[in-house]
């Protein structure tokens, strides 16, 4: 799915309680590809690696450095996920764990809706290198319902916020 959305999903669902908590929410929703793409987009937005050629579609897996590549592993598996949460549970940090959830999310939700050609989710890594092959996300069979489902649950919080406001 594309990044905005899972920020999206997991602002909403895990960080209802405060604003700090839906950022760190979203935050963590968002994770997975800005600790993966993030550091390319400012390598190319400072000219140490060209930009990328969008205007055939998407760029060959080839074309884009092997630290993304492993990157896109370790915070697209659900294996690296569960020592990091048993890590803060171990650190007593069992409250924070909540806020955390986006992260798996955004893997679940990612392994149908990429393909093999283009960053299927490695969700078992380093395990197995297994991944489904998805449904892009930006088909509009996919991306329309994903549109619609967020706008209704950020649609039934707004009216749950002033019908609490009201009361
Ligand atoms: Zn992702």
């Amino acid at each position: 799915m594309d990044t905005l959305s899972h920020g999206l999903y997991g602002g909403a669902l895990f960080g209802r309680k405060s604003k700090k908590k839906f950022f760190t929410a979203f935050f963590f929703g968002i994770m997975p590809d800005i600790f993966s793409f993030g550091p390319y987009f400012v390598l190319m937005l400072l000219g140490l690696y060209p930009m990328e050629d969008h205007s055939h579609g998407q760029p060959s897996m080839a074309s884009i450095p092997d630290f993304v590549h492993v990157m896109y592993q370790v915070t697209h598996s659900l294996v690296i996920y569960a020592v990091v949460i048993a890590i803060l549970v171990l650190l007593g940090r069992r409250a924070w764990v909540w806020l955390t959830l986006g992260w798996p999310l955004h893997i679940l939700v990612d392994m149908p809706t990429h393909t093999q050609e283009f960053f299927s989710t490695p969700f078992l890594w380093p395990l197995s290198d297994f991944s489904f092959n998805g449904i892009s996300w930006s088909n509009p069979w996919i991306f329309i319902p994903n549109v619609i489902v967020l706008a209704g649950i950020y649609g039934h919080w707004y009216l749950e916020r002033r019908r609490a406001k009201k009361n």
